[in-house]
């Protein structure tokens, strides 16, 4: 081909000729709480609905909350915003959205806010380019509405005791159609609502009735609701309709905010919970975790052939992910291949060394001098400690000398000592050193073995995440819609990878330093040279 030839072909293929590729009118976060990835090839073949959809789009076999502490808040902080927990400064849930200055709308419950996020998320960076860009971010839980768009006022709702809701820090009233939705009362409407598997018994491998499930009460199907129609609405978070519930939510307040119907790219962000509620009751490998992700299934089908309706294919992008995986029950552990998988507590060990802290300093009341929050103990009293002529390090040697002796306690590591570690053949250490920011107050970080999970004090337990295994750290990625190329891609990639990605697409500059990097290779090409 003579040289002039191959250019003008090389140029129509890089988007030279032709029209140039428009912009996406709607981003889609859809965010499902929990969801391993191993679970849509597992159940690959009954996955009739809204997974097969997805999976024409680019689907990233090996993508991880590449985090220490695994939970709902850190995984959602990263999504949008394209920084590790410690650059978002959203580090556990416990230190999450949680806000006393706020209450919430209609029920005055106690209320939440992006107060902790630090920096930027993709929503300031589309607000940046067009002022009209609007966002609408909803959740069962507060954490799920309100990260995704990181510190942005815009409409983000949640759920509370049977209705939608939002903090005084977003509104002080809610919207017409906020009302309108809630005004069904479909939660309280589902009182005594039985829960059959969805498809035939022949079609669920994992047994039905296991003892360790859901603390042993209520282990088989079918699942009723309570027939009292306010305890309904309290319990409802639990079951598969709260996800379909969610959904009809988020559509009903695209149409009324006319979501991507103008000239300017708008976002809709949707975080569904009930995969977390199911799978932390249940586990990953129940039944009950089984029907909720075909029943889940199902639902985004409904959404999406919505979406494609209103605004047709060529003009959505859509991504879909999660904030973490989960680990096995290790009752179910110990019986397939892994004997020691235990559940850990080190509260009493914690709450023994506070004591004799009160003990040796003369504390008038008892103190918090260390706080664990799973996977992490804080020094809280450092400066006072230090104020009495104690030698911090020291204490806290002891101390991790202590945890280290715990049984399933696979190590403890100093911020400094996850600082000089080779992240590159150490993936724990690189977990931790995403999550820490030098100002957390992390004394050490506490790595169970894997199979391993954090008990709860109260010896009720559940399927728990929230550790820096594969097992709570990978989930599925896949980006679907204008500007993409499908395909399997298999290397290892980032849920802080999706921000500065989207933002190559719709052509916008992030406004924070991002941890994470463009995935070009699901780029289509015309997408990387010029977008108008
Ligand atoms: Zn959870």
């Amino acid at each position: 081909m003579p040289i002039i030839a191959v250019v003008a072909t090389l140029s129509a293929a890089l988007g030279g000729r032709g029209p140039a590729p428009a912009k996406p009118r709607l981003v889609v976060m859809i965010t499902v709480d929990q969801l391993r990835p191993d679970y849509l090839t597992r159940w690959r073949t009954q996955l009739t609905g809204g997974f097969r959809l997805l999976q024409a789009g680019a689907v990233f076999t090996n993508a991880s909350q590449d985090h220490g502490v695994t939970e709902t808040a850190p995984g959602h902080a990263t999504l949008l915003s394209g920084r590790w927990p410690a650059h978002t400064g959203i580090i556990t849930n416990a230190v999450g959205v949680i806000d006393s200055s706020t209450t919430l709308l209609v029920t005055g419950n106690p209320g939440a806010s992006p107060r902790r996020f630090r920096g930027t998320a993709l929503f300031d960076w589309l607000h940046a380019t067009s002022a009209a860009s609007r966002a609408l971010s909803v959740s069962r839980k507060d954490r799920g509405a309100i990260l995704p768009i990181g510190s942005a006022r815009q409409e983000v709702y949640w759920y509370d005791a049977g209705l939608f809701t939002t903090s005084t820090f977003y509104r002080d009233s809610l919207p017409p159609w906020v009302r309108a939705f809630n005004a069904l009362r479909i939660p309280f409407k589902a009182a005594g609502h039985e829960y059959r598997l969805l498809l035939p018994d022949s079609a669920y491998a994992e047994p039905d009735s296991v003892p360790w499930e859901s603390g042993g009460h209520g282990v088989s199907f079918p699942h009723y609701l309570p027939t009292d129609s306010a305890r309904a609405a309290l319990v409802y978070p639990g079951v598969s309709s709260m996800d379909s519930l969610t959904l009809a939510f988020a559509l009903s307040g695209a149409d009324a905010m006319r979501l991507g119907r103008g000239d300017v790219t708008d976002l809709l962000a949707v975080s569904l919970s009930t995969t977390d509620a199911i799978g932390h009751t249940f586990g990953p490998d129940s039944r009950e975790i089984h029907d909720q992700v075909l029943r889940l299934d199902r639902y985004l089908a409904w959404f999406l052939d919505r979406l494609f309706d209103r605004y047709g294919r060529d003009k959505l992008l859509i991504v879909l992910t999660a904030d973490h995986g989960v680990t096995p029950y290790p009752d179910f552990s110990r019986l397939h291949g892994h004997p020691q998988a235990q559940f850990v507590n080190i509260d009493t060990l914690v709450s023994a060394v506070n004591q004799q802290l009160d003990h040796v300093t003369g504390s008038p009341a008892p103190r918090d001098w260390f706080v664990f929050d799973p996977g992490i103990l804080f020094l809280r009293d450092n400066g006072r400690l230090a104020a009495l002529g104690y030698r911090t390090d020291s204490i806290v040697d002891v101390v991790a000398r202590r945890i280290r002796a715990v049984a399933g306690v696979a190590r403890v590591d100093t911020p400094a000592a996850i600082a000089a570690a080779d992240t590159v053949a150490d993936p724990i250490a690189r977990r931790w050193l995403h999550h820490l920011s030098p100002d957390a107050g992390a004394a050490v970080v506490v790595t169970l073995a894997e199979w391993n999970a954090w008990g709860w004090p109260s010896g009720i337990q559940i399927a728990e995440h929230g550790q820096p295994s594969d097992l709570d750290a990978r989930v599925p990625l896949i980006l679907w819609g204008t500007g993409l190329r499908g395909g399997v891609y298999g290397t290892r990639v980032n849920t802080v990878d999706i921000a500065p990605t989207l933002a190559r697409v719709l052509g916008l500059s992030p406004l924070s330093v991002v941890d994470g990097r463009v995935l070009s290779e699901a780029i289509d090409v015309r997408w990387l040279v010029d977008v108008k």
